[in-house]
């Protein structure tokens, strides 16, 4: 029998990340498992507060008389279950983060703040009212009910009608009627046209027959845009389905989800769970329970579904694994493809990551073999790929053309109108990205330590590098071609629909970016505007390059493929060459054949190049070289240590004595490289300046945890507005 509990209080201090003992009453100790939520008194002034059972013991050899006790369980059932608590162990010293915050992301957030199961009761007939009640007013509320198909909202039908809640009693103890309490879900109940199924071509099938029957539990599918990957995953779901196992599908952004959960609603019925970050407290909250009651044997979500809590999963697919957006940036600071991995060890299921642009990571583990690599190298319902032209802007600027439109890609617009078809322009934009590079040759700055871009800063019109801190004034003349065209680089998707409207009159546009999906649905409304046709151009940043399978695009362009290859970190290549390659799949996915039209000032890029003729593998090849020359992962790992202020002077000195501490420690240590302290390449947000200390090398777990200790060790008795991060592997270095 246990009497003591280990428990996390749900406080956010890191002072607080440590189990706390507690006694368990009499009256409990046949209830409690691992994972409850309890009520705890706690502090001084033992306030009533709520923690996590995350450890049972018998006996406690510290002084007993000093614990107190546990109040009671806060809810009918354990939250976590023990594999989540081993998982829990193995995230934060993987992430470096306290167990409140996997907590946080492992349950829906709204239990804590009190959010339950919603139930409604209901009437129901039972009998034709006989006797003495064959007259009103019992008859009349039979017919009222039976009349709508013999049940009716209690509530409503109190609303609605003049009915004594006694006679409605009266009627229930004879037994003409009765009650019934049904719980209610917040969930998204629309009925979707079905999706039908196709049958496996040869290509699919054999990814889909290996994958089945081989002993191996990680695979990685390459395929390319349009090949039919999401219809092998559906393939794969109904399979284990028949198995009575559970599937998950992982997909990068809420951009993908329209369309993804209108195919899977549309095959398998409206009984699968939806999880994304726009989803209210009470939604999360139900579409968690359906999967915990097994409910649902499938979900479809972002990052954060990764923690569902099914309990027979079969399958986790990781749809366009080479997004960045599965690696969060917030406590816990977890990689959705890692944690995926863990858990498909823990419950013996089969992982796929697909991708027709594999993150250079991936890709390298499959040519160990340590992922099965299955590729399929045609479209799915016999299409072409696109054609790609690359334009050299440099050119137009030589013929005097000023505008963000190249003589080709407006002529072909304009074509694409005139046909009837749609377009999708798209705007190579990530964050405030300002780099400088030279119009006339394609230049971009760089620094000569770490081969990565410098950005600009305006206000003393430097360029500085925010790996190294090396600083430099911006030339007036471009060091490889004289020129004096030396620009820096920021446009927005308002300024491209400007331009259009200028060129081309009564042309309907629609934008999706950043600003115009940031309320519920928009982005689902956007899609199925552009969908349905009521929009001929479709002008977007990084999301509308992924996923998007409209057959009446048959043209798509790159505004300026350049502006991601200059944003300062070492994956700028990789980035470009995947965001080119996946927007271009957006063109000729039907009988239409498409046309891609790349904007660019630096063609011989090698992302460019291998991206436009759809060669992956030396694109890879040329990659995996540099990194391992300038041994960044997969050869290496990079720890980033952020720290921001109000205060310039406090901030800088506390990270010097970090950056000189750790200096010391591990002057010996080879295998690490030390870079900074400097400014973030985004020094200052919201008046708060950013400064990071990054280092590179072979980091384990235990150097990585010690690096923690001393950072938090120094800090701790910093000033209040002091902000720390540290963050293993980040999806972006700005
Ligand atoms: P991917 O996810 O690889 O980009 P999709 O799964 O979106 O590709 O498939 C592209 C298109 O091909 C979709 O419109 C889909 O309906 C169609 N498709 C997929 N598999 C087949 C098949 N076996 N036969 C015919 N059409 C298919
Ligand atoms: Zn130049
Ligand atoms: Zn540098």
């Amino acid at each position: 029998m246990y009497k003591y509990a280990g428990i996390i209080v749900n406080n956010d201090s890191i002072a607080l990340d440590k189990k706390f003992t507690y006694k368990i009453p009499e009256k409990l100790q046949n209830e409690i498992s691992l994972g409850y939520r309890v009520y705890i008194p706690f502090g001084k002034g033992n306030r009533k507060i709520d923690g996590f059972v995350l450890d049972l013991f018998e006996n406690y050899d510290g002084e007993i008389n000093s614990l107190k006790e546990i109040i009671s369980l806060c809810d009918d059932f354990p939250l976590l279950k023990e594999s989540d608590i081993h998982l829990m162990e193995i995230i934060t010293r993987k992430y470096l983060c306290t167990f409140l915050d996997c907590i946080k992301v492992m349950i829906p957030s709204g239990i804590s703040k009190g959010i339950k199961k919603k139930f409604k009761y209901v009437i129901l007939v039972q009998n034709t009212p006989t006797g003495k009640f064959s007259k009103e007013p019992y008859i009349d509320i039979y017919n009222i009910i039976n009349s709508n198909n013999g049940i009716y909202n209690k509530n409503e039908l109190f609303a609605k009608f003049q009915i004594s809640i006694s006679s409605l009693n009266t009627m229930i103890k004879y037994n003409y009627l009765s009650v019934q309490k049904v719980s209610v879900g917040r969930f998204d109940k629309r009925n979707f046209n079905f999706y039908k199924e196709n049958k496996l071509n040869t290509a699919q099938l054999y990814v889909y027959n290996e994958i089945i029957n081989s002993k191996e539990k990680k695979f990685l599918i390459h395929g390319i845009t349009g090949s039919g990957k999401t219809e092998i995953y559906m393939h794969l779901v109904s399979y284990f389905m028949k198995l009575n196992k559970e599937s998950l599908i992982l997909v990068p952004e809420i951009s993908l989800t329209p369309q993804m959960v209108e195919r899977f609603k549309g095959r398998f019925g409206s009984n699968i769970a939806v999880f994304h970050s726009k989803l209210s407290d009470g939604e999360r909250f139900d579409e968690w329970m359906r999967v915990k009651l097994g409910e649902v044997k499938v979900a479809i979500g972002a990052r954060s579904a990764v923690f569902l809590p099914f309990n027979n999963l079969g399958l986790i697919v990781i749809d366009e694994e080479h997004e960045g957006s599965y690696k969060s940036d917030s406590n816990p600071k977890y990689n959705a493809k890692e944690i995926a991995e863990i858990r498909c060890k823990f419950e013996g299921c089969k992982l796929i990551l697909g991708s027709a642009t594999p993150s250079i990571e991936t890709y390298y583990r499959a040519s160990n073999n340590e992922i099965k690599l299955l590729e399929i190298k045609n479209r799915a319902d016999g299409a072409e790929l696109p054609k790609v032209n690359v334009v050299d802007m440099r050119e137009e600027l030589i013929k005097n053309n000023k505008s963000i439109f190249s003589g080709k890609l407006y002529y072909e617009l304009k074509e694409c109108l005139n046909r009837g078809e749609q377009a999708i322009l798209f705007l190579n934009r990530r964050g405030f990205s300002t780099f400088v590079s030279c119009r006339q040759c394609g230049y971009v700055f760089k620094c000569n330590h770490c081969d990565i871009s410098l950005t600009y800063h305006s206000e003393d019109s430097s360029l500085e590098c925010h790996y190294c801190g090396a600083k430099q004034k911006v030339p007036n003349l471009c060091p490889k071609c004289g020129s004096k065209y030396v620009k820096y680089f920021g446009i927005g998707t308002e300024k491209v629909e400007q331009e259009i409207k200028k060129y081309i009159k009564d042309v309907r546009t629609i934008r999706m970016d950043y600003d115009s999906t940031r309320r519920k649905n928009s982005i689902e409304t956007i899609y199925n505007i552009f969908k349905e046709k009521k929009a001929d151009v479709l002008i977007g940043t990084q999301m509308v390059a992924k996923g998007l399978d409209f057959k009446n695009v048959t043209l798509v362009g790159v505004i300026c493929a350049d502006l991601s290859l200059g944003l300062p970190d070492y994956r700028s290549e990789e980035r470009t060459f995947q965001i080119l390659t996946q927007v271009s799949g957006r063109a000729g996915r039907g009988e239409k054949p498409g046309t891609v039209i790349i904007q660019t000032y630096n063609p011989k890029e090698n992302s460019i190049q291998y991206s436009s003729n759809n060669n992956y593998k030396d694109f890879y090849k040329n990659e995996i070289l540099f990194r391992k020359v300038m041994n960044y992962p997969p050869f290496s790992k990079i720890l980033c240590i952020n720290m921001k202020s109000y205060y310039e002077n406090k901030l800088i000195d506390t990270i010097q004595s970090l950056g000189a501490a750790l200096k010391n420690k591990y002057q010996n240590n080879d295998k690490l490289e030390l870079l900074g302290p400097c400014p973030c390449s985004i020094s200052k947000i919201k008046e708060f300046y950013r400064w990071q200390i990054i280092i590179k090398g072979n980091i384990t777990t235990e150097i990585a945890n010690d690096i923690k200790d001393m950072v938090f060790a120094l800090t701790k008795n910093c000033y209040e507005d002091l902000k720390v991060s540290i963050d293993i592997n980040p999806s972006n270095m700005l």
